[in-house]
């Protein structure tokens, strides 16, 4: 994977890794609150219980039509209500009671009637009497109302408002613990004694719901990697198809190239062989013209000869199995055969063809058809160089050693060649000739390489082109 398409797949697994883990983190949440709020209602109902407990003793005690005192009273209330710190009665005035008549008792008991109910008289954050309308008074602890142990276990933190200051009832947990805090609001269901209970709990982060979100970090890291390697190996399969049908393609217009090219080496002998039987046939009736007529048929066989030599070396070119044929080479025979095919054309077109062999018995190694192909190539480029040329047209071929190899060249004394057509002369389809194919030099190219043979171009001064081909020699060293 590349360094660009990781990063898109981390930034991925970043936000759905997120978008789970928010996910996760809520579904807990509202799990916990569930529970939060179950236990709170728990204890505000046991603490409710435990208050209307207290209005069901004083509605008792009203009722009794003689009842005991309350110091004899006192002692068998006590141990099934250990909230219960005392009591007393307020009948006419007088207090009689298990303990001292408490300060603003009068008042409270004429609410109490007022109302018809019972009312609270704090003493202070958690103990209040609690004042019947029948003159009976209990005084309460609202810490002794339940046991801290019998709360519901998902509480944290409990108080109860019986007097100005919160009354702390559970303190499991710190006031400024880190997290996120739940809080719930109520008040105790009895008329009498309708106190505010809040319960509150953290959420700290040990609560939080580490091991999902690292199991979900593996799903979500597995799945983005899951989805990369199948865009990958997607990929892969499109990289593979587009290869084949590069290579389909490249089969094709090779394919092309070698049509093109075949029509182009056979144009020159075919073109050579109607001309020469034309004339044959021209002379034919002239007794005295048989040796033209025999000369022409002699060049027409030629020319036939070559023709198919070229298709020959074609398949021997398509064909990388068979090795180019190699063998020491006379160069003046080469060039003679040259000579006796293409002088009455260029004789024609006002070109003299000079011939000069500078290292007499050096022999080339190489494949006659081939080297003759190269050859006639160059000298048919030179050739159609040489006709928009003014001043004199020459073409001279050399041959000479150079080191352990024979370089044949052909030069001309045309334009030249232009120096941005230098670099790319040997490139199929190169050519700046309207009637050209741009193969003739690609195809001598391919034909000095199968030889182990380097073609190569120049520009002579004052003006023309020199093509130069070197072969291995027989007999070198290497
Ligand atoms: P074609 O002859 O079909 O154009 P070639 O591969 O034989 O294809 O030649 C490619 C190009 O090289 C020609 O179009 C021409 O521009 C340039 N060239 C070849 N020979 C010569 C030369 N002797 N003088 C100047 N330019 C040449």
């Amino acid at each position: 994977m590349n360094p660009l398409s990781r990063a898109r797949a981390l930034f991925c697994w970043l936000v759905l890794f997120f978008l789970g883990a928010v996910w996760i983190a809520r579904q807990e949440y509202v799990d916990l609150y569930d529970r939060f709020f179950q236990s709170t209602s728990v204890a505000q109902r046991m603490l409710s219980q435990k208050t209307v407990q207290h209005e069901a003793v004083l509605a008792t005690l009203a009722a009794l039509s003689h009842p005991p005192t309350p110091e004899r009273l006192y002692p068998s209330l006590q141990p099934a209500m250990p909230q219960l710190l005392g009591l007393g009665y307020l009948p006419d005035g007088a207090w009689t009671g298990s303990l001292a008549e408490p300060p603003g008792l009068p008042a409270a008991l004429e609410r109490a009637r007022q109302l018809g109910r019972a009312v609270t008289l704090p003493l202070d954050a958690a103990r209040y009497w609690l004042v019947a309308p029948s003159s009976w008074s209990l005084l309460l602890d609202a810490r002794q109302l339940v046991p801290a142990a019998d709360f519901p276990p998902g509480l944290a933190n409990l108080t109860l408002m019986v007097n100005q200051t919160p009354l702390t009832l559970l303190d499991k947990q710190p006031s400024d613990a880190f997290g996120l805090t739940m809080a719930l609001q109520k008040p105790l269901g009895a008329a009498s004694q309708p106190f505010q209970m809040r319960s509150t709990r953290t959420l700290t982060p040990a609560y939080w719901p580490w091991t999902a979100w690292l199991a979900w970090a593996i799903a979500s890291a597995l799945l983005v990697a899951g989805a990369a390697a199948w865009q990958r190996s997607r990929a892969e399969a499109r990289r593979q198809q587009e290869q084949v049908r590069l290579a389909a393609m490249a089969r094709l217009s090779t394919l092309g190239e070698m049509a093109a090219g075949i029509a182009h080496e056979l144009n020159q002998p075919l073109t050579a062989i109607l001309a020469h039987t034309r004339a044959a046939e021209r002379l034919l009736d002239d007794e005295d013209e048989r040796p033209a007529v025999r000369h022409a048929l002699l060049a027409s066989a030629e020319q036939a000869k070559r023709a198919a030599d070229i298709i020959s070396r074609m398949r021997a070119l398509v064909q990388p199995s068979s090795p180019a044929r190699r063998e020491a080479l006379d160069p003046d025979a080469l060039v003679a055969s040259l000579r006796f095919l293409r002088e009455p054309d260029l004789t024609r077109q006002g070109i003299r063809l000079s011939w000069h062999n500078a290292s007499p018995g050096a022999r080339p190694l190489g494949d006659r058809v081939a080297l003759e192909q190269i050859l006639h190539n160059l000298v048919q480029n030179a050739a159609d160089a040489l006709a928009t040329a003014d001043g004199p047209r020459r073409i001279a071929l050399e041959g000479r050693s150079v080191g352990d190899n024979y370089v044949f060249s052909v030069s001309d004394t045309g334009p030249g060649i232009a120096a941005d057509a230098l670099p790319q002369l040997f490139a199929p389809f190169y050519t700046t000739r309207a009637q050209g194919m741009g193969l003739g030099l690609a195809l001598c190219e391919t034909l000095a390489g199968s030889m182990d043979g380097r073609i190569a171009a120049r520009n002579l001064s004052p003006a023309g082109a020199c093509f130069t081909v070197s072969l291995p020699r027989s007999g070198a060293t290497a």
